[in-house]
């Protein structure tokens, strides 16, 4: 077990309480009651007199007060859809869309799709009916490509500006700017109670429409001492609060799809093996990747008796609310970005949330009665090691791909865009600096032939290059394949708790000499070749749901080619060269100690689960860096390094190119994957 200490009793504070939950007939009210007893109902009328009377209008609320899937219905009854106008919501996760959409959809009584709809990267569910648009911000900023006026919107909702992702925070700049030149656009920034002020300087001083929140009070719990494994922690946990704590429903916030999996696997064991010993525990998982029809699940109510426990990412902080939660459990991490713009080296790291985000996630326990919050950390480590906020992403990414967007649209100047909060200087630079390398831009800093193209492709700048350069080699096809492959990374293989041995197995029997760009394709091939089908899938435990994502990726990918005047063509060499042509920027050399990214000098390891982890090839291209315990690359590919001065003659100098110590290498370096776990 786990001792937990109440916060209130470490602060000597009173113990809150609060109303007793919903009863069951509160529960079985209707679609439309549940609308009402939302809390912006009762300002929908001072809402839409406040959007009337102001272009740019700030909305302040808690979550689950019903800002976005209320407010675009308001405004769909008061008539701004009119004329064939739409309206768009932005959201910064591809789920919160899917899913926000659907309930909308649901509330108004028409099909997805119709007059609702959403829009995602490689997912298109509208028409040409759908006029309230959910999107991510990422998708509503490509649409400036086609509409730089946002023409055919009345109005742009920009919603859960507090997350200050880099899609949203570049849209600021550019929504305010067209919306100087289009008076009658009308410009929605609604955000959980964080920041609204930032936003309303940023706006002209924008009025703040704030909706009171409903609340109930949180009781806060922390571990005595801090716990090495907050995964077996979570599951120990979750089995506390079923067995000692009253129903209610329970919010558990991991980071990432791996381990709420794991999570999930090793709640579900235990619970089999408790039997009838307890009471039944659903689990629920929920992350981006996830099928929609898996997704709604956490929504559907909890079987009388039994409790519903919902394992997620950040999604369900603030983009989406689940009825019923009464305990939340937060291990207190998060999956972060970050960049070193000195060595352009992008991470995805596991790092603690900040108290912004903690405090969130307490909220969520607190939204249909009194609730409790445990959380895995002690009250020392929140006060002493929590940030006081999430940094803002544009300040830890690479910006390659807005900057091609920005330069795209027409804005040169990129120094004096107007960021809410800029990036640092180093990070615009490098950026420029790569799409030079990739030949996106000219000497002169100005979009080139061949860097439109690339804007057309939603894949960073890399990736359509590579796409681009498989016209050159005369492998689209099998580009393209690798170009979707790669974008459901991480989720090809399947490998179930009870037969990893087989499992593993099945995936070295795809190996291929050459590395992991090869496996990804040779997957697919054969995957193609059996039909797409699912049994195939099953056998060779491939995840039969990525697969079918890659395939919808290709399509797209596909059907976009002719816009960037590739051919279909297929061959059986080259594409690694035509890989090598986007990639020559993520390389490495295999040193005496180990290796060495070839331009930064930075140490770098194989990733354990790559084909070419026992090979240790001199030279290598990856597709990306993931800092765990160590800097790993991850999907990597063996090259030469004659092809990299083939491909980037500007970039790479022969000199840097040749190997200092070419007589014997030692033939393994570094631990085996066993000794790496
Ligand atoms: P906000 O944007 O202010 O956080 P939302 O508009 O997302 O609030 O949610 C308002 C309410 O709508 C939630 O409290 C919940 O009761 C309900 N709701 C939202 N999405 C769903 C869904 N998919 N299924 C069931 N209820 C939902
Ligand atoms: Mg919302």
């Amino acid at each position: 077990t786990i001792e937990f200490v109440r916060a209130s009793q470490l602060q000597g504070d009173e113990e809150p309480s609060g109303p007793p939950p919903p009863t069951q007939a509160q529960q079985k009210e209707s679609i439309q009651a549940v609308r009402r007893s939302l809390p912006v109902f009762p300002f929908r009328e001072e809402l839409l007199a406040a959007i009337a009377n102001h272009q740019v209008l700030i909305i302040e609320g808690e979550t689950g007060s019903g800002k976005t899937t209320q407010i675009p219905q308001y405004l769909f009854e008061e008539g701004y859809t009119r004329k064939g106008m739409k309206i768009a919501c932005t959201q910064p996760r591809r789920v919160a869309a899917m899913s926000v959409a659907a309930r909308v959809a649901r509330e108004m009584g028409v099909k997805l799709g119709n007059e609702v709809g959403y829009s995602i990267r490689f997912e298109d569910c509208t028409s040409e009916r759908t006029v309230l648009r959910y999107m991510t911000d990422g998708m509503l900023l490509r649409e400036f490509l086609s509409e730089p006026d946002l023409a055919s919107y009345s109005v742009v909702m920009v919603d859960e500006a507090h997350e200050r992702t880099l899609h949203t925070d570049i849209l600021f700049g550019l929504i305010k700017d067209v919306a100087r030149f289009r008076p009658e656009l009308k410009v929605l920034v609604a955000s959980a109670t964080l920041d609204t002020a930032r936003f309303s300087t940023f706006f002209d001083d924008a009025p703040v429409f704030r909706i009171p929140g409903r609340r109930f009070p949180v009781d806060i719990f922390y571990t005595k001492a801090p716990e090495a494994d907050y995964l077996e922690a979570c599951v120990v946990s979750v089995l506390q609060i079923h067995v000692t704590q009253p129903p209610g429903d329970i919010l558990v916030f991991l980071t990432g799809q791996e381990e709420i999996e794991a999570a999930c696997e090793m709640l579900q064991d235990r619970c089999r093996r408790l039997g009838s010993k307890i009471r039944e525990l659903l689990v629920l998982p929920i992350y981006a990747n996830l099928p929609s029809d898996i997704q709604a699940r956490i929504f559907q109510p909890t079987p009388p008796g039994a409790r519903k426990v919902v394992v997620a990412t950040n999604i369900a902080e603030t983009s989406l609310t689940i009825e019923g939660i009464i305990y939340v459990l937060d291990p207190g991490f998060c999956k972060q970005k970050s960049y070193n713009p000195r060595t352009g080296m992008e991470s995805l790291t596991v790092t603690p949330c900040s108290k912004a985000s903690a405090n969130q996630r307490a909220g969520r326990a607190g939204r249909v009665a009194a609730g409790k919050c445990f959380r895995l950390y002690t009250a020392w480590a929140y006060q002493h090691e929590l940030e006081e906020t999430t940094v803002p992403e544009i300040q830890r990414t690479s910006l390659g791909n807005v900057v091609l967007l920005l330069k795209s649209l027409g804005i040169h100047d990129l120094m004096h865009f107007d960021f809410l909060d800029p990036p640092p200087y180093e990070t615009l630079l490098l950026a420029l600096e790569q799409l030079y390398a990739l030949g996106a831009l000219n000497h002169l800093g100005e979009l080139t032939t061949s860097g439109r193209k690339m804007a057309e492709l939603p894949v960073d700048p890399m990736l359509s290059k590579m796409i681009l350069a498989s016209e050159k080699y005369s492998c689209s096809e099998e580009i393209l394949t690798v170009a979707a492959m790669l974008s459901v990374n991480n989720s090809i293989f399947y490998r179930p708790k009870d037969k990893v041995v087989h499992a593993d197995n099945a995936r070295v029997n795809f190996f291929l000499p050459g590395g992991d760009h090869l496996v990804l394709l040779n997957v697919y091939t054969q995957w193609a070749e059996s039909g797409y089908s699912s049994q195939w899938c099953y056998e060779n435990f491939v995840q039969f749901r990525s697969m079918r994502r890659a395939r919808d990726v290709r399509e797209q990918l596909e059907g976009l080619l002719e816009r960037v005047e590739v051919g279909l063509s297929s061959c059986q060499g080259d594409y690694i060269r035509a890989i090598t042509a986007g990639y020559f920027y993520h390389t490495a050399r295999l040193t005496r100690s180990g290796y060495r990214t070839v331009k930064q000098q930075q140490t770098v390891f194989i990733h354990p689960n790559s084909s070419l982890f026992d090979e240790q090839p001199r030279w290598l291209l990856y597709h990306e860096l993931v800092l765990t315990t160590k800097e790993f690359m991850r999907q990597v590919l063996e090259i030469e390094s004659s092809w990299l001065l083939e491909v980037a003659p500007h970039y790479y100098k022969a000199k840097e190119l040749e190997d200092p110590h070419s007589k014997k290498m030692p033939k393994k370096i570094g631990k085996t994957r066993e000794e790496l776990g």
